[in-house]
């Protein structure tokens, strides 16, 4: 069984404003759109669409949202018989007004359904078979960690709402995958520009897993426990035209590439062709690769 996900789904509804409101404020919105999502539908569709055999598991609710989000994993060749019902809860859904003109945006989470994935759910067959278990964290901790105590192959967590991370978590984790503004909240470090040699003295600092920071434009960095040099890779060149979901993208493609046997400078190679593909099409669905078109542009 190459790849399962544990983690949420959700129904984004993005709302197109000529203005983000401030506290307090009305503006009226030119329109509103349904759109599949959450960190962990978003990873499975990714990984779907490159191989076979990619498994959820997760919860939605009773409930329309629950059903459209169902059939759209399903579309993406995702294995969904891990995803329960939840009765009396609603799907898990944020609503985002993006700005027109700057794409700014702002993001408020309802969990619903999410917030149910209990220990119990991800005890199950995909979880202890998988040769890659993904992880998110908009799921609840101890599901997290109990998911990946049950993993029977690779775990790969992406630290995502970023969250103090325990180490017995962390000693569970064979790759974690921040982005460079979760690393640094991850380490505590201050904000700001870093270059990529501080970066990898940020991401030495974690305990436990070989990390690998993913960087928009500039691509990724592994940097690894076995003394190794750290290595940038950075992407093809693309047009990108809206980067939502890449993160997710990179992740899914990054289990697929590890289930097939690529070492890890080979799949993260795989991740990054795959992510920057995806930033050429709309929202975080809307361009996501099939293997041919990410092994036509590998760099
Ligand atoms: P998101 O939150 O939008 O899902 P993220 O912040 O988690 O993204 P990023 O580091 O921005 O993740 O991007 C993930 C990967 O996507 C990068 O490592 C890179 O491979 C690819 N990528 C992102 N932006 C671009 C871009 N402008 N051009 C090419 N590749 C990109």
């Amino acid at each position: 069984m190459p790849g399962t996900v544990v983690g949420s789904l959700n129904e984004d509804v993005l709302v197109a404003v000529g203005r983000l409101p401030g506290g307090g404020e009305t503006v009226i919105g030119r329109s509103a759109t349904l759109a599949p999502g959450g960190k962990g539908a978003n990873q499975a569709a990714a990984a779907g669409l490159l191989g076979p055999g990619v498994h959820m598991v997760g919860r939605v609710g009773e409930d329309p949202a629950g059903d459209r989000q169902l059939a759209a994993l399903a579309s993406s060749r995702v294995d969904v018989s891990g995803v329960h019902r939840t009765p009396g809860v609603p799907t898990g859904s944020a609503t985002i007004p993006v700005e027109e003109g700057t794409g700014e945006n702002l993001i408020v989470v309802v969990p619903g359904a999410n917030a149910e994935l209990t220990p119990d759910d991800v005890d199950v067959d995909p979880v202890h078979r998988a040769d890659v278990l993904l992880l998110q964290l908009e799921v609840p901790m101890d599901t997290v960690y109990a998911a990946a105590a049950a993993a029977g192959g690779r775990v790969v967590l992406t630290p995502a709402p970023p969250q103090p991370l325990p180490e017995e978590l962390l000693a569970l984790v064979d790759v974690l995958v921040p982005n460079e503004h979760e690393l640094v909240q991850l380490t505590g470090a201050t904000a700001g520009a870093r270059t990529p040699v501080e970066l990898v003295a940020l991401a030495r600092s974690i305990f436990g897993p070989v990390v690998v920071v993913t960087l928009g434009a500039r691509g990724a960095l592994v940097v690894r426990r076995d003394g190794s040099p750290a290595l940038l890779q950075p992407p093809p060149p693309v047009t990108a035209v809206d980067t939502t979901g890449a993160g997710d993208c990179f992740c899914g493609a990054l289990a697929q590439a590890l289930a097939t046997d690529r070492d890890l400078p080979a799949a993260v190679r795989f991740a990054v062709t795959a992510a920057a593909l995806s930033t050429t099409g709309p929202g975080a669905r809307g361009a996501l690769p099939d293997a041919e078109a990410v092994e036509a542009l590998l760099p």
